[in-house]
């Protein structure tokens, strides 16, 4: 397994990869969650490059930058059984010079949810996954659908930049409870991971509303999230799974997205809502 740290050698290496290369870019820390996307690119692609780079551009002043989980060796072990060819690791100095003063905003998507919660976010995130996407020249980019926002968002940057790489979704991996895999899991006590669980039974919970009106939708999560006293909620949201956009009735596919609090832990999730009922 190859591993590179510095731009000006990945600029190099990339012209010898073998092509369908898939790039799948990661903050490290690995989980399944990663290693569905990690198998996908690897089944579908000659070429693999796995980024490890915890972006320091989509924390904002008082998030966890500092403390947010890193463990390379662990990740590196990870991903030699994988198969994976190639990680790519940049490091900040590099990636973002003391001069740097360009940045990516993806204005449709990075206000809402998400964006209203960690206003600068998703600048971040565009200019990091921009950046990533120029310097290894994949065929195809893998993104989670547990990071909803994130792919309609990284979606749209491709267009409007003419990127030209193939984006691809991959599902939400859960563990045996239902909750979903996310590096900032770790950081839960015994009692808040079991909290968590919450999260996706909530998710259940509104699958069973046969009601077309929003209101009854988020009712029944509300009161499953509410349960559960170590749970702030931070937003609610049901949205139109193209634009985000707010709606008022369900009639055809939505977006249910939660974001709350565990303890200090903020962790979010998301279902696609048909319109079986309704
Ligand atoms: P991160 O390291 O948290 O930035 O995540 C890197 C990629 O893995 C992103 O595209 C995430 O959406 C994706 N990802 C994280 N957790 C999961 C999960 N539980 N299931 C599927 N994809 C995930």
């Amino acid at each position: 397994m190859k591993v590179i740290t510095t731009l000006g050698d990945m600029a190099e290496y990339i012209l010898k990869l073998t092509h369908p290369m898939g790039l799948v870019p990661t903050m490290g820390s690995l989980h399944q969650g990663h290693l569905e996307l990690i198998n996908r690119s690897c089944s579908e692609n000659v070429s693999t490059i796995v980024s490890i780079f915890v972006n320091p551009l989509q924390f904002l002043p008082n998030e966890d930058f500092d403390n947010y989980p890193r463990d390379l060796n662990r990740d590196l072990e990870i991903l030699k059984k994988a198969n994976v060819d190639t990680v790519f690791i940049p490091t900040v100095t590099e990636f973002y010079p003391s001069d740097f003063s360009t940045y990516v905003d993806v204005e449709k998507f990075s206000k809402k949810l998400e964006g209203k919660s960690r206003p600068g976010h998703f600048r971040g995130v565009a200019t990091v996954v921009c950046k990533l996407l120029i310097l290894c020249r994949p065929d195809y980019a893998y993104f989670g659908q547990k990071d909803a926002q994130q792919v309609l968002l990284i979606r749209q940057m491709n267009r409007d930049l003419n990127l030209g790489v193939s984006i691809v979704t991959v599902p939400t991996v859960r563990d045996v409870d239902g909750v979903a895999f996310s590096s900032r899991n770790k950081y839960l006590s015994n009692s808040e991971r079991k909290a968590a669980r919450v999260l996706y039974q909530s998710l259940l919970a509104v699958q069973e509303v046969k009601s077309s009106s929003v209101d009854d939708l988020k009712n029944a999560i509300f009161k499953s999230l509410t349960k559960e006293p170590l749970i702030k909620i931070d937003y609610v949201s049901i949205s139109d799974p193209d634009t985000l956009e707010e709606i008022s009735v369900v009639n055809k596919k939505c977006l249910v997205s939660i974001a709350v609090y565990v303890g200090k832990i903020r962790l979010i999730d998301n279902f696609l809502l048909d319109n079986m009922w309704r």
